[in-house]
């Protein structure tokens, strides 16, 4: 069975790599699949987008990464695919996660919507609070991969911050991050 991962990935963070770790367990191939959205204006360009997911999952033999725009359920039935995977952190996620697996499965019968549990320790973690974190200076070596984290710091034009040793040991960053994020 063939499932594709699809969504922005602006950048993957260790969160999705989690999920598609635990997917290339469960089927196949797992096909990531990078959203191509006019629409929104994302810090790394499809390309760049792209290389960093290859290069962070060249270990995964039977991951394939692509591109994609318009309606994903029709890129799953242009791929044979016949699942779409997705992540679940919090509540949040579920009600718009829901809706959207609902929304496909009238454009598509065939097509079923398969749900991962976020692990634990990435539960927090989107690819909004890496680049919100970056912006205002902080690390963001424990939530991306190296060469990722290089590509941030290069877009903020900013050097590797040091983590202090409490963020390191609990994979936690502090309670009032920035304003913007509400935490
Ligand atoms: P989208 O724009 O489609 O939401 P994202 O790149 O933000 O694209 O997320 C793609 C998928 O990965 C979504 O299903 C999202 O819920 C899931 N996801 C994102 N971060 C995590 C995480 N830390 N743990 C588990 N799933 C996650």
């Amino acid at each position: 069975m063939i499932a594709i991962y699809p969504g922005s990935f602006d950048p993957i963070t260790l969160g999705h790599l989690d999920i598609i770790k635990r997917g290339s367990r469960l089927f196949e191939k797992v096909i990531v699949a990078v959203l191509r959205n006019p629409n929104k204006k994302p810090l790394f360009s499809v390309q760049q987008r792209l290389e960093q997911i290859r290069q962070a999952t060249k270990n995964l033999p039977n991951v394939d990464i692509d591109s994609f725009d318009g309606l994903t359920v029709n890129y799953a039935q242009m791929q044979n695919a016949q699942v779409l995977l997705r992540g679940l952190r919090a509540v949040s996620d579920f009600e718009v996660e829901l809706q959207m697996a609902h929304t496909n499965k009238t454009l598509s019968t065939q097509i079923e919507t398969v749900f991962l549990a976020t692990s634990n320790e990435y539960s927090f973690l989107s690819s909004s609070v890496v680049k919100e974190i970056a912006k205002f200076g902080g690390s963001v070596d424990h939530l991306v991969p190296p060469h990722i984290a290089l590509d941030i710091y290069k877009c903020y034009n900013q050097k590797s911050p040091v983590l202090n040793s409490t963020t390191t040991k609990t994979m936690s960053f502090p309670k009032k991050v920035s304003p913007d994020l509400g935490v």
